[in-house]
């Protein structure tokens, strides 16, 4: 018996569900991945994000040969022909059965879809297994059989189907069954090398920050539970303090199992999940955030589909503004703590929850911007791109999503930065014009030459609104549009 695995977001060899299942079952296994760069364009995959992957194909083909599985990297141009590639690799390979890790975005189920009755047609069995959540979507649910679109809820009753799912307390790291098992009986197989990959016809940024190596990776997560864990709750909305874990590059794109992070939260819950305002449970609740949104995703569909999950907001009557838009892509609109933000995301492809909270506040309710606007922004910046949370966050943030932020609750952009950078550190960071602005003016900098009656010079641009009167606008066009409906 002939397997093969089809890595897509889930590029671990370990705790990887299908992977394991696709070693039990076969004699023989290969891998493969498949590049779709006309799709990642359509879906506005960050070029950042493409390099992490790529660089991490080479580490996985080396896992993978350690394994006796050699790991083929084809390209095509889209999902469209996806079903015909993985067909004609199978039949060249003689495989008679396929394994894949579920994905649950639109374009995603249609094409796995297309590909399981493409090779049921040709007698080659096609499994797809649910390994993306902890709880798999559609397994949390109300007691009348429905989904829940409130967070809390969701929560209480995503604990209680884990306590009964588990009754080992928390699971262990190491693969669900022995993948090792499988090496010996299998030629030696060379594995891929990076300029081997550089043909992915797909622009790349630089995404060394990030290491790929499985033991990098380990470490980045047990670090976090040992030193910062127990701070999280206190530390978690502070940018200028390294105090979140940075692990959602790799959650996002399967290098790191949920399941491997609530494993490394063991010691801190030697009886079970216990529900309190630690840090530890604070950051457990943020990984079953990302469930949530999982789970909404499968249930309304809609949301991979460019939908807001509130309908009464299509009738938001959205601005459409090239200059105000560019100024908060290039952090220039003059409120110091969303501009560090937006550089910080262009130079790292990445952003700190909280600012990107209040970036997107600002977007959506300061500059009436459609928030998918900003979605597809940060979709094209962010390392940790997926679209599940990013959906989420953006939907959240501009209150048109489920258990979103209130419409009325907007963020004044000043007095957040005063709350989350009270001395301007992290604004210091990434706007530099405004190195030498004293603390006490970090915040409204232009206050500062007109205290010392000029005799500065700021180069910094004046703020593009003012916030007081875009928080009433967007409170009136809000409730106007949820009243109409
Ligand atoms: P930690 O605080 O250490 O949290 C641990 C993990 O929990 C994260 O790695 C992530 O996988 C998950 N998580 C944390 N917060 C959230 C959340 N609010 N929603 C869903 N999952 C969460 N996260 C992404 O992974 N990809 C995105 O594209 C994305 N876009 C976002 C857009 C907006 C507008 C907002 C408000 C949030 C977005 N988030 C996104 C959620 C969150 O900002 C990031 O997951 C978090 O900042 C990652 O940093 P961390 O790994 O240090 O998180």
């Amino acid at each position: 018996r002939k397997g093969l695995m089809w890595f897509r977001a889930d590029l671990r060899t370990v705790d990887n569900t299908a992977l394991s299942s696709a070693c039990s079952r076969s004699d023989e296994v290969h891998a493969i991945f498949i590049a779709t760069p006309m799709q990642w364009h359509e879906h506005h995959v960050a070029p950042i994000q493409i390099d992490f992957i790529r660089r991490r194909l080479v580490v996985l083909s080396e896992q993978l040969a350690a394994l006796g599985i050699p790991l083929s990297v084809i390209e095509v141009a889209d999902f469209d022909a996806v079903p015909d590639a993985i067909l004609s690799f199978a039949n060249e390979q003689q495989i008679d059965h396929v394994y894949c890790n579920k994905q649950y975005e639109w374009n995603e189920i249609q094409r796995d879809h297309h590909v399981g009755q493409c090779l049921l047609n040709n007698q080659i069995k096609f499994s797809a297994f649910d390994d993306q959540c902890v709880i798999p979507p559609g397994d949390v649910l109300t007691q009348k059989g429905d989904p829940y679109k409130v967070f809390t809820p969701f929560r209480r009753e995503w604990i209680k189907v884990y306590r009964q799912k588990d009754q080992a307390p928390l699971p262990r790291i190491e693969p669900k069954q022995s993948v090792s098992d499988h090496s010996s009986s299998v030629n030696p197989v060379s594995p891929l090398t990076l300029e081997g990959l550089l043909t992915l016809t797909y622009p790349t940024v630089d995404s060394m920050a990030w290491p790929v190596d499985e033991e990098a990776i380990r470490q980045r997560l047990l670090m976090f539970c040992e030193d910062k864990v127990r701070d999280y709750h206190e530390d978690r909305d502070t940018p200028s303090i390294d105090g979140t874990s940075r692990l959602s590059p790799y959650l996002a794109t399967g290098m790191l199992s949920p399941r491997q992070c609530i494993a490394a939260l063991q010691p801190f819950f030697p009886d079970g999940i216990v529900e309190d305002k630690q840090g530890p449970f604070c950051w457990l609740n943020e990984i079953i955030w990302r469930e949530f949104y999982r789970h909404l995703m499968v249930a309304f569909p809609a949301i991979s589909r460019n939908q807001p999950f509130q309908p009464w907001s299509r009738r938001l009557p959205w601005l459409s503004d090239e200059a105000l838009l560019a100024a908060w892509q290039q952090g220039r609109t003059g409120f110091p703590i969303v501009d560090a933000a937006m550089r910080q995301l262009l130079h790292t492809g990445w952003m700190h929850n909280r600012l990107r909270m209040i970036t997107a506040s600002f977007l959506t309710k300061d500059l009436l911007i459609h928030w998918q606007v900003g979605e597809q922004w940060f979709s094209r910046h962010l390392i940790d791109g997926d679209l599940a949370s990013n959906n989420g966050g953006w939907q959240w943030a501009s209150s048109t999503g489920t258990d979103a932020q209130p419409y009325f609750r907007v963020f004044n952009p000043t007095t957040q930065g005063e709350k989350v950078d009270p001395k301007g550190e992290f604004i210091r960071t990434w706007v530099h014009e405004l190195q030498d602005v004293p603390d006490k003016y970090i915040h409204q900098p232009h206050a500062w030459p007109e205290a010392v009656q000029g005799n500065v010079l700021l180069d910094y641009p004046l703020p593009i609104v003012d916030h007081k009167q875009a928080r009433v606008r967007a409170i009136d066009i809000f409730k106007t549009a949820k009243e109409m409906h």
